[in-house]
């Protein structure tokens, strides 16, 4: 499990100041930082300043809050550095290889044939339609019992 505490947690260390960072912005629920990582010039992170694990425990007004600095980031990322377009992601939990246990979402400049984040190691399979609306469906009900 992915579970860290705020104690040992890089992004917490960041948001006070005990490590070290780039900031691009900073306002009372979010952080941008520069991603240490720079494949392309312009690699960002939203982290917002309370520690939640992963997507999954972020409360809306926070979730909000991120959402919208991951825009304005994107656009100022996408004005300043040359690229032919974005990555934006998230990654939430071990099975998803979350590497610091704080929510986070990357905005990476991309570069036509520069061959990163390639999603599916094989084809995937597509599904018959009454398999969707199924699917669909459980998840319509589950979203009366997630919150909102
Ligand atoms: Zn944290």
């Amino acid at each position: 499990m992915s579970e860290q505490s705020e104690e040992a947690c890089l992004f917490c260390h960041i948001v006070s100041g005990k490590a070290a960072a780039s900031f691009v912005d900073i306002n009372n629920l979010v952080v941008t930082v520069m991603d240490v990582r720079q494949f392309h010039p312009g690699h960002v992170l939203v982290i917002p300043r309370r520690h939640v694990p992963d997507i999954r425990a972020v409360d809306i007004p926070t979730a909000e809050a991120v959402m919208r600095a991951v825009v304005r980031v994107a656009r100022a990322v996408d004005a300043e550095f040359p690229s032919d377009g974005l990555s934006v992601w998230n990654s939430a939990g071990r099975g998803a290889n979350q590497e610091i246990p704080h929510l986070h979402f990357h905005v990476h400049p991309r570069m036509v044939g520069d061959d990163l984040l390639r999603i599916y190691p094989i084809a995937p399979p597509y599904p018959d339609r009454g398999v969707l609306d199924a699917w669909a469906r459980q998840l319509k009900s589950a979203l009366t019992r997630v919150g909102a």
